[in-house]
């Protein structure tokens, strides 16, 4: 008999029969759990520290309840969990029910078995799916349970600072019958219900769906599990109805996307990884299928170090090509502050980590929470064994759509790779309807792939997939009205989208987010000591491959060289260098960049003593000499601090060889010294023959001059060198964003401490110097340096920062029309609009730039650039960059082109201060170990080959967009050269003849090139 049906009463029915909230006494939800019975006996050891197992379980317990409470916040309970089965329950399926605040680890043997975590729905320890009589009854399990939750402890809000009292209850933990049954058909019916609900009333599958829901009801009655079969056949008829052959085909992976260190520190992401890499494993052993896909190398290193046993497990699984370490990097970075040599230092220890633990390397990049996406990564990609790149995060945009999901992207030097979105816009999918169906609608490349991706799991500790999210997808491979959706690797999907390909757009330069570019800024002390540490480690490598070259005894220092890299990558990780954490995290960073700092001294003085051993040694003579040391690859004269009678130190003119050194006795003399003068009106004008400035007594630039052309850079009416103070309050990412709104807010600096004084009168150096007083409650003191022969200005600056919410910046306005701005990004340069016509211009309001920035009209003026910025966000860390800050920026006007000017060697020159030490009295000529023939291209990095002690990696890149043609010349004793890729394999066909001249090497616009040099030694 037919009846009629109303679609909203029907609906709810079904709604009401799967709720956990109405009619549970009668629905089918009610009978999800059968008996119950309390654990025999429950006790605590709480402790403030992370310590391994066998440790904990020696401890003291003491007997707890359920409902009490533990903490405060960053504290670690473990329990222990005695059991004992009712023999009554034999034949059933038991779990170990536990819910708690917090996230929990379970110990079964001392191993550890699954995460418990009540916000990744993991609340469930499976004890046996089906009790045998002769299995003992009794047995223990140990919890830890780490007291902060899957996001931190934010008080009030997620990004808020963590509340350091936060108590963590037991609410629940039992032993209880678990009906899979009952949990089939809630599974079948949550499936149909989601279609009728989301295909929509124009579409028969809502209704064929909403009547079979409804008429399983029908049949099935709650307290009579013999019903449930016909149901679910009912159920099974819609499932196994088939799509046509021309339905969109979606590629679930599991994925736990895990942040290196967040809203919790380095210290509890190794737990983090620990409960959730131990649940995937535990999941794939019912689910043969199952596919996890998971990356950074570094976290892979933390649990082989801290869960062997795991780490076994998970090898294993990696050979049966279900856990797919995927990403090729050291871990998650940020995209757009880290050096173009950090970017290949990422893949090159991930890389070869992934080969060496696992016999092969990544094959795409997987970036997918990162804040934007340097236009140089497509060529590092390539050189590093990767054509294929996976994110998402530009679906963060807060102006412009971005118009694909799948596409050719392009780098600055041409490099293509096959980039994919997945079009859901989520990496933490979870298998429902409405997923399925956002990601084909969303897809923006309809009609030209039919394939996409789909990473479904609970990230940050939230332990991945779930059984119920493979139970969802089960039911959706091939049903008609939904997607096909089959388990994947990256490598299936990646495969047929090339297949696809021929179709597909490209996307030219930065992948730019149009979002939380205060991260460009936020946490000034991390951004200093990564650029700090990587200028140490650059140093430390090219002065110990010349140590060694040299021959004698020295060592490469490898293995610590690989650990300080390794440090210093670990804080570029994505929420790290940005500086959106919280301030534990912070403090951590700032103690790896002060290991590295104390390493990196100590290997460059053991290096430059190997080295220059003769030449340090203390002389008979009495005259005073200084060994300098150049890492640069061009030869520089500049004024440098060298120390002098007495300790005083003492200024002086010196040339240094390219990637060499010097002794210097005599300094040179300037060819017109510096000349600093007061005038009547308080200016003060400083000039080397080079350039001219005046400068007004709140320090501000009125003029600004390169001698020789008539050319002034300081617009009439206006000041460079201005600061000015904004208000700077988001919408709600407050370390993350700054709004477009801020500009409106400026309110230039006018608070004058101390009017500007001359500090040097010149010579080899004049300066001068003046305070402000910045916004209610901070100072600012700044020195304007002008060396002799110097073609910029140098303005050191510190600041004593106390504000909240504002954000201080300097401004140089200048006399120049141009379009187009031009800034420095790794290995290489880009441009970007300086007008707001389109809405993609205006987006990028606020951009980032390594050590230069250039703004010329037909080649007259530019503005090399450091960090000039400061920020004050609350959130996560409400002491963000408040306190005491130094850095330096520099201006330089210039005739011609930048390229001509030498823009690019003196912002490195600036980066990279020459060295000196004190020197015997022991004669030597200048000696230079490797130098370029073209100004156009940049010897990046000089180190030890990785795998061949006897051999040296050279990596150098076009600088300036053109084609270029150079020679490298070394001194050292080479005897085979070949080029190599950004791994150091070397390239098919990529011998390289050695002749008098050096290496000849060709680049295209922004190549870049490593050499592989064999030494004679
Ligand atoms: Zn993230």
């Amino acid at each position: 008999m037919s009846f009629l049906k109303h679609r909203r009463t029907a609906l709810e029915r079904v709604e009401k029969f799967l709720s956990d909230t109405y009619f549970t006494d009668c629905n089918l939800r009610g009978r999800l759990f059968g008996d119950r019975c309390p654990p025999a006996a429950l006790s605590c050891f709480q402790t403030p520290r992370r310590i391994p197992y066998r440790e904990a379980v020696e401890q003291e317990f003491r007997p707890v309840r359920v409902g009490d409470s533990f903490g405060p916040t960053w504290q670690t309970c473990w329990f222990k969990v005695e059991l004992s089965i009712p023999p009554a329950w034999a034949g059933r399926e038991v779990h170990l029910v536990w819910e708690s605040d917090g996230e929990g680890l379970v110990w079964r043997d001392a191993q550890p078995v699954q995460g418990l975590t009540k916000e990744g729905e993991k609340t469930s320890y499976i004890l046996t799916r089906s009790l045998k009589e002769t299995e003992p009854h009794s047995l223990t399990l140990y919890v830890e349970l780490a007291c902060n939750g899957l996001f931190g402890a934010g008080k009030g809000s997620m990004i808020a600072p963590p509340d350091p009292d936060r108590r963590f209850t037991l609410s629940k933990a039992e032993l209880v019958v678990f009906n899979r049954d009952v949990y089939e058909l809630l599974v079948d019916l949550e499936i149909l219900l989601d279609m009728a609900q989301l295909l929509g009333e124009e579409n028969q599958r809502s209704f064929q769906a909403l009547y079979t829901a409804n008429q399983m009801i029908n049949v099935c009655d709650v307290t009579d599990p013999s019903t449930f079969p016909a149901a679910r056949d009912l159920a099974a008829v819609i499932f196994s109805q088939r799509n046509g052959q021309s339905q969109h085909t979606i590629h679930a992976m599991g994925h736990c996307h895990i942040d290196s260190a967040w809203l919790w520190p380095y210290e509890e992401t190794i737990r983090k990884c620990a409960r959730s890499w131990v649940t995937v494993v535990h999941l794939m052993e019912s689910n043969p299928q199952l596919t996890f896909t998971c990356s950074q190398a570094q976290q892979f290193q933390w649990v082989q170090s801290w869960y062997p046993g795991l780490y076994a497990r998970i090898r294993d699984l990696v050979a049966k090509g279900q856990f797919i370490p995927v990403g090729g990097t050291w871990v998650e970075m940020d995209g757009n502050l880290p050096s173009g040599e950090s970017m290949v230092r990422q893949f090159l220890q991930g890389q070869r980590f992934f080969q060496q633990q696992f016999g092969q390397i990544c094959s795409e990049f997987w970036l997918p929470d990162t804040f934007g996406y340097s236009a140089q990564l497509p060529q590092l990609m390539r050189g590093c064994g990767i054509r294929r790149f996976l994110t998402q995060k530009l679906s963060w945009n807060l102006v412009n759509t971005f118009p694909h999901h799948t596409f050719f992207w392009e780098g600055i030097d041409g490099s293509r790779v096959l980039t994919h979105f997945p079009p859901g816009d989520s990496y933490g999918m979870q298998g429902r309807v409405e997923e399925m169906l956002k990601t084909v609608k969303n897809n923006k490349d309809k009609g030209r792939v039919n394939h996409s991706a789909f990473l479904f799991g609970f990230g940050d500790g939230g332990g991945g997939p779930t059984q119920k999210m493979l139970d969802r997808m089960k039911r959706m491979r091939d049903t008609d009205g939904l997607p096909r959706v089959q388990l994947s690797t990256p490598d299936q999907l990646f495969s047929v989208l090339e297949k696809e390909s021929s179709q597909l757009c490209t996307w030219v330069g930065e992948l730019f987010l149009e979002l939380h570019n205060g991260t460009y800024t936020t946490q000034a002390q991390i951004k200093k000591g990564n650029r700090e540490c990587e200028r140490i480690l650059h140093d430390v490598e090219v002065l110990s491959t010349l140590a060694v070259a040299r021959g004698g005894t020295f060592q490469y220092p490898a293995s610590q060289l690989q650990h300080l890299w390794r440090l210093l990558l670990l804080n570029q990780f994505h929420d790290v260098l940005p500086g959106s954490c919280i301030q534990q995290v912070v403090e951590d960073a700032l103690e790896y960049y002060a290991e590295i700092r104390r390493a990196g001294a100590e290997l460059q003085e053991e290096a430059v003593q190997s080295l220059c051993q003769e030449l340090l040694q203390p002389g008979a003579g009495s005259t005073q000499s200084t060994l300098v040391l150049n890492t640069l690859p061009w030869e520089r004269t500049e004024v440098i601090s060298r120390p002098g009678p007495a300790g005083a130190e003492a200024l002086a003119l010196v040339t240094v060889p390219s990637m060499g050194y010097v002794i210097v006795r005599e300094p040179l003399l300037p060819p017109q010294p510096v000349a600093v003068r007061k005038q009547e009106d308080g200016s003060i004008t400083m000039e080397n023959g080079v350039i001219a400035a005046c400068l007004d007594a709140m320090g501000r630039l009125t003029s600004l001059r390169l001698l020789g052309s008539q050319r002034e850079s300081v617009p009439d009416g206006c000041c460079a060198n201005q600061f000015a103070l904004f208000d700077d309050v988001p919408l709600y990412w407050d370390a993350w964003d700054v709004m477009d709104y801020h500009l409106e807010t400026r309110k230039p600096v006018t608070g004058l401490l101390k009017p500007l004084e001359i500090t040097l009168a010149g010579g080899l150096r004049g300066s001068a110097s003046f305070s402000l007083q910045v916004g209610e409650s901070s100072t600012l003191t700044q020195e304007i340096i002008l060396d002799a022969t110097c073609p910029f200005l140098r303005f050191l600056t510190q600041v004593e920062w106390k504000e909240a919410h504002k954000f201080l910046k300097v401004e140089f306005p200048v006399q120049v029309r141009s379009p187009n701005a031009t800034y420095e990004i790794q290995f290489g340069h880009l441009q970007r609009p300086t007008h707001w016509n389109t809405s993609w211009d205006w987006a990028r309001f606020e951009v980032w730039a390594h050590k230069w920035l250039e703004l010329s009209e037909q080649r007259i003026t530019q503005f090399p650039s450091v960090v000039l910025r400061l920020r004050a966000p609350k959130s996560p860390d409400a002491t963000a960059d408040i306190g005491h800050h130094q850095f330096t920026y520099a201006v330089m006007p210039h005739q011609g082109s930048f390229q001509d000017a030498g823009v690019i060697q003196r912002a490195y020159s600036l980066n990279f201060p020459l060295h000196a030490v004190p020197a015997g009295a022991a004669q030597c000529p200048p000696w230079s170990a490797f130098s370029v023939s073209s100004a156009a291209v940049v010897l990046e990095a000089v180190k030890q080959a990785e795998d061949n002690p006897a051999a040296v990696v050279a990596r150098l890149y076009e600088a300036h967009g053109s084609t270029a043609v150079a020679w490298l010349q070394t001194s050292l004793p080479v005897k085979e050269a070949m080029l190599c890729d950004l791994l150091e394999r070397p390239l098919a066909g990529g011998r390289l003849r050695l002749e008098p001249r050096g290496v000849p090497l060709s680049f295209t616009p922004f190549q870049l090139l490593s050499v592989l040099l064999v030494l004679k030694l």
